[in-house]
């Protein structure tokens, strides 16, 4: 089965590390860094302590997001155990001497092709915006794991990206193309196609350069506002002190040089 061949791959990349055979130690990449701002991943890569915890309401909602996916594996379990004759893998681990992530759902079908679930959670209110759907980072991870799958076990999966709130689902099959991924699928019952214009690989190149490197990235001042340093006009990435804090009186406070 597909699943095994995925594990069999992360035995030999975790027994060449152990040997020392020119594999990079931990710590990795997160598959799910690959889209977000390259200086807060390569910071959290090299140790470097953050000023900020997650504010309690945030770590909320991570565990209501936990429990929408709890729901929707049972429904997709159901499904696919007991319509369509397959199996599904809740948090697949995939592993390589970069990368390591965990997959949330891997279905195999009947005649063994893999389908790899990513899903997501969202608020209801959230979902006013759903035109932004699906979301680029999101799209990045999901990306990956097709990648690093088809990497590790020569077979190119089908990528989902699913999203749940309480009232709302949408669901997009993922593929790439030259110039940007194409996203298809169901958002409420509505037929949906969007292009999304985004080069994941090259996402990916970048970010391996910098790990390779063991280097973080400088902030450009420009990102002060678009890359998730702060929300609401308050500091909302651990690293914001790191960035900002001492730049603040060369770049100004909106991040603009003066
Ligand atoms: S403060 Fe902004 S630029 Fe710095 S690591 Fe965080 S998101 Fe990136």
């Amino acid at each position: 089965m597909i699943h095994e061949l995925v594990l069999t791959g992360m035995i030999e990349a975790h027994e060449q590390e152990r040997a020392g055979h020119g594999v990079q130690k931990e710590p990795r990449l997160w598959c799910s860094d690959l889209g977000k701002c390259p200086t807060r991943v390569m910071l959290r890569v090299l140790g470097v302590q953050g000023g900020m915890d997650f504010p309690p309401k945030i770590l909320k909602v991570f565990a209501l997001g936990n429990a929408y996916e709890d729901v929707t594996l049972r429904w997709l379990q159901a499904g696919v155990e007991g319509k369509v004759k397959g199996s599904v893998t809740e948090q697949q681990v995939v592993r390589t001497a970069v990368w390591s992530g965990k997959i949330d759902f891997l279905v195999e079908l009947e005649d063994g092709m893999p389908i790899i679930v990513e899903h997501k959670a969202t608020g209801d209110k959230w979902w006013d915006y759903h035109g932004n759907l699906p979301k680029s980072e999101h799209i990045c991870q999901a990306w990956l794991y097709g990648q690093l799958y088809h990497e590790l076990c020569g077979v190119e999966p089908s990528v989902v990206l699913y999203y749940s709130s309480w009232t709302h689902y949408a669901e997009f099959v993922l593929r790439a193309h030259t110039d940007g991924i194409r996203a298809e699928g169901t958002m409420d019952d509505e037929p949906i196609s969007r292009w999304v214009w985004l080069k994941p690989q090259l996402l990916r190149e970048e970010l391996e350069l910098a790990f390779r490197q063991g280097v973080a990235p400088d902030p450009r001042p420009g990102d002060k506002g678009m890359t998730g340093c702060t929300f609401k006009g308050a500091p909302s990435c651990p690293y914001y002190d790191h960035c900002w804090r001492k730049k603040d009186h060369h770049w100004g406070k909106e991040g603009k040089a003066e």
